[in-house]
């Protein structure tokens, strides 16, 4: 009898710890169609198993000792699927939040594998409307550097290389208010934007300041009241820009202006925040940010936006370094990849988070 219980726990224990009896993860394979996306994993025989969904990862949880064939492919929506071997366990991490996933068992049928099916919505994404502005055009030159270089000239060439390099990614559309040397209202700035249903506005200037050894990028929001002496005096003389075309655009009363600023303006200046946020990250990694780089001030070009805007002044033309570099290729080209770096962050970041 003892003998009979002993050989009973010895094959109890044999069966359970041996590979031999386990089930096999044979393959895992990938399906579409236009709404909806299917992950199915071959199993060599019938299983159960319990799944977690957390936000960008699914969890699933088996009864059996599993034993991978070979190792997982991905599709585009998946950064990794990895598989815990001590603990029966596979962890599909997604790219981004996955929704409502329905997961479910096909029981293995004829000579079929058994399958696990993880069935999830296809979530198109739309293309991002990005809308460059380079600043002044035209009659209207901008700052005039030390060198003579002008500011029109400049932002023309930085618009024109961002239009280039957004274009390499399909997430993005890019609209500039102006492809060529030409006159453009602040006003008329805007209404591309609005009438091109733009996601984010960004308009390039190259600065002038009275002390020549002031120099770095800085970015600025719209804000009624600005931060700081010397960037109300730049909001000063980039809204000039109107008067130049004869028509004082700028003179909204400052009763309707704040209204506007109050209420339907919060949401559209948090989110310039972070998207100058982005632009600061990145750009600090390689270049030579201001001091306090994000300031705010009530720039014309940025009101009346209800999307999210920034001006960025790529440097200051009164400076002798900066006004090298901002001709400079390399520094254009450089400019120009930190702010797609820091766009297609932001765009990330408003994805994971809505
Ligand atoms: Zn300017």
């Amino acid at each position: 009898m003892k003998l009979i219980i002993k050989t009973i726990i010895y094959f109890l224990f044999f069966f359970y710890s041996s590979e031999l009896f386990s089930l096999e993860i044979k393959n895992v394979r990938f399906g579409s169609n236009a709404d909806a996306k299917r992950i199915v994993f071959d199993i060599s025989n019938d299983v159960t198993f319990k799944y977690k969904v957390l936000e960008k990862k699914i969890e699933i949880k088996f009864d059996k000792k599993l034993i991978l064939e070979k190792p997982f492919k991905t599709n585009e929506d998946l950064k990794e699927i990895n598989f815990d071997k001590t603990n029966n366990l596979i962890i599909l991490t997604f790219k981004r939040n996955i929704h409502s996933p329905n997961i479910y068992f096909l029981k293995k049928k004829n000579n079929k594998y058994a399958r696990v099916v993880i069935d999830y919505k296809n979530k198109q994404k739309k293309r991002k409307i990005v809308v460059v502005d380079p600043g002044h055009g035209g009659r209207d030159s901008g700052a005039v550097g030390i060198t003579k270089q002008l500011e029109k000239n400049i932002t023309l060439k930085v618009a024109l290389l961002l239009k280039k390099e957004f274009r390499k990614y399909d997430e993005f559309h890019v609209i500039l208010t102006r492809e060529k040397d030409v006159y453009l209202k602040l006003r008329e700035r805007t209404k591309i934007a609005k009438n091109s249903n733009a996601d984010i506005f960004i308009s390039l200037h190259a600065d002038f300041n009275k002390n020549r050894r002031t120099r770095g990028i800085s970015l600025y929001t719209l804000s009624e009241k600005a931060s700081d002496r010397e960037a109300e005096d730049l909001a000063r003389r980039e809204n000039r820009s109107d008067f130049l075309g004869n028509v004082d655009l700028t003179s909204e009363s400052s009763e309707v202006t704040n209204i506007l600023i109050d209420l339907t303006k919060r949401e559209t200046l948090n989110q310039s925040s972070h998207l100058v946020n982005f632009l600061i990250k990145d750009i600090k990694s390689e270049m030579n940010l201001l001091k306090r780089a994000h300031r705010f001030a009530g720039f014309t070009v940025l009101k009346s936006l209800d999307i999210p805007s920034v001006l960025i002044e790529m440097g200051y033309l009164s400076n002798k370094e900066d006004s090298k570099l901002l001709v400079s290729n390399s520094y254009q080209k450089k400019i120009t990849s930190n702010i797609v770096k820091a766009v297609k962050n932001y765009f990330d970041w408003i994805e994971n988070n809505n």
